[in-house]
């Protein structure tokens, strides 16, 4: 799953990523709610790990936000905050699920699997401009244009299109599209790079695929 943990104590955040990212999990961390606005507004999330006492606010108060926009991404409240009418607002104002901290890793890795398993899987569709992409039907569309992707290619664009205007290293994509770890000195990720391109900006007026030289790739509207 991809997360976001809001957490604005280093040590409780440190540890709480890397043993969500040894689980395999994705984690982005956030220390301000402000830090997770932004977070949430770039990027697709499956779930948000949230500390109450935040230095500029109640975590609950972003969870709140979330709802009243009709936002139902999975939160899990982690808080010091252990009173029983805590825990009950917490749940009413929208956390799927409430711990008390100190907790054991363990009690919260049993708690996300019981939120995954509640909840039905979101709708798997991301847009970046006029792309389009289904992940169930793994189908891509350029406006009304539907673009036919090897597997290969659609993962590689999910993957820039789930953090648009971020710009990707080589070595990244190779970790997360062909989960190859060390630099093996192919330029696959090049040649798969000017596949989409060709696919996706083929006759388009605004080339999505942007190439930052030396660096990586991005896609950005
Ligand atoms: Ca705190």
């Amino acid at each position: 799953m991809r997360m976001l943990v809001v957490e604005d104590e280093p040590k409780i955040a440190g540890f709480l990523s890397r043993g969500l990212i040894e689980e395999g999990h994705q984690v982005t961390v956030a220390g301000t709610l402000a830090a997770a606005r932004s977070a949430l507004a770039t990027a697709g999330h499956d779930l948000l790990i949230i500390d109450r006492m935040l230095p500029d606010g109640d975590g609950l108060a972003l969870i709140r936000e979330l709802r009243e926009a009709g936002n139902g991404l999975p939160a899990l409240c982690v808080t010091a905050k252990d009173r029983v009418e805590d825990r009950v607002q917490g749940l009413w104002d929208g956390a799927d699920d409430y711990l008390v901290k100190p907790f054991a890793f363990e009690e919260l890795l049993a708690r996300i699997a019981a939120i995954a398993r509640r909840r039905p899987q979101a709708s798997r569709i991301l847009r970046v401009a006029d792309l389009t992409l289904d992940a169930e039907l793994r189908t891509a569309k350029r406006g009304e244009r539907e673009v036919p992707l090897t597997p290969q290619e659609f993962a590689l664009l999910w993957f820039l299109a789930e953090h648009p205007g971020r710009v990707h290293t080589r070595a990244e994509l190779l970790a997360h599209v062909w989960n190859v770890h060390h630099d093996p000195g192919t330029n696959v990720v090049d040649v798969y790079m000017g596949y989409l391109r060709r696919k996706i900006d083929r006759d388009a007026a605004h080339p999505l695929v942007h190439t930052v030289r030396g660096v990586g790739y991005l896609l950005r509207a």
